[in-house]
């Protein structure tokens, strides 16, 4: 098949997946094929705790993330991306917390395949995300530095496109609970990668990313996906030399020999590794073939095109685990 051939099909493939039923059935497919496959889920989990804030992340599907994240005083809890609802359902009831809304990042169903299923369960449930991005189920339309709270439980929404046009990452302030923040990054960020740019451009992708980069260096990223093996060792092929990238890459293959999970990072550790965050730098410039000096006059559209060629070349990179 020809590669023009072969975009055309990808994209109506894309197309039926995200924007019809039948992208649902497909979904519901794939967690039944994950389910044969792993009896408890694709990675161990462990609880984040600190000073009464809770982060269970719960592992879904094949690698996807939800998360739920509990205020344990008020027993308060709302949950990012519950592409699952009955495995979401059951750490609900297991941890006895009282959902009281759902946090979309975009509207793809293997982060949204929940929604429905669980506002039907629980009637008084918000859904917040982005209308842009006609999330399942949505109530609550959030706008680009919007500030909501859950109970005691404090965000703030950045509007984030790239990998969808309405992708959206939640930005929780932990400081009554004495601790760094948080931010619930989907398919934007992940442990040394970013998400395809399915729905708009280098430039929007890069724009958005610069948005996390703005947060405190101590932030956790928490990512939709468990990506980090595939993605450190497509790093370390472009960047051999990295010895950041070898540090954490020996420490991810410990932790996925006995399927542990990885996450969370921090944005500190991000900008040593990640090379979809360092498209500002010599290192990363002059891999991709190109170069900011004093003349250069349009210093984003290069650091675009470097996002745009870092992407393409990981979307080539043949990688089995
Ligand atoms: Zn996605």
């Amino acid at each position: 098949m020809s590669t023009k051939a072969g975009g055309v099909l990808f994209r109506m493939g894309y197309y039926f997946y995200s924007n019809t039923r039948l992208g649902y059935y497909y979904h519901k497919r794939n967690i039944e094929k994950a389910k044969a496959l792993f009896s408890n889920g694709h990675s161990i989990t462990t609880p984040h705790v600190c000073n009464g804030l809770q982060i269970v992340p719960i592992a879904l599907i094949e690698d996807n993330y939800s998360y739920l994240i509990v205020d344990e005083e008020s027993k308060t809890a709302v949950v990012v991306d519950p592409s699952d609802a009955s495995v979401v359902q059951a750490v609900i009831e297991t941890e006895g917390v009282n959902l009281k809304a759902i946090l979309t990042t975009h509207k793809h169903w293997d982060h949204s395949g929940g929604n429905s299923e669980l506002k039907s369960k629980y009637p008084d449930l918000l859904v917040y995300g982005s209308n842009v991005d006609h999330v399942p189920g949505l109530t609550n339309n959030l706008n680009d530095g919007e500030k909501f709270s859950v109970g005691c439980l404090e965000f703030t929404a950045r509007f984030t496109p790239g990998h969808t046009i309405g992708h959206t990452v939640y930005i929780l302030d932990a400081s009554r609970y004495q601790s760094p923040g948080h931010v619930f990054t989907g398919d934007l960020l992940f442990m040394a990668g970013t998400g395809r740019m399915f729905e708009s451009s280098a430039m929007e992708m890069l724009q958005s990313l610069d948005k996390v980069c703005e947060l405190a260096d101590d932030t956790f990223i928490w990512p939709g996906h468990e990506y980090a093996k595939s993605n450190l060792t497509f790093v370390q092929h472009i960047e051999p030399n990295n010895d950041k990238v070898k540090e954490k890459l020996d420490w991810v293959i410990e932790q996925r020999k006995e399927r542990k999970m990885t996450i969370p990072s921090t944005l500190k550790e991000e900008k040593e590794y990640n090379p979809f965050l360092r498209t500002h730098t010599e290192s990363i410039l002059e891999i991709v073939g190109l170069k900011i000096d004093d003349e250069c006059k349009d210093k984003e559209a290069i650091r675009a095109k470097a996002l745009q060629e870092l992407r393409s070349r990981k979307d080539k990179y043949c990688y089995k685990l």
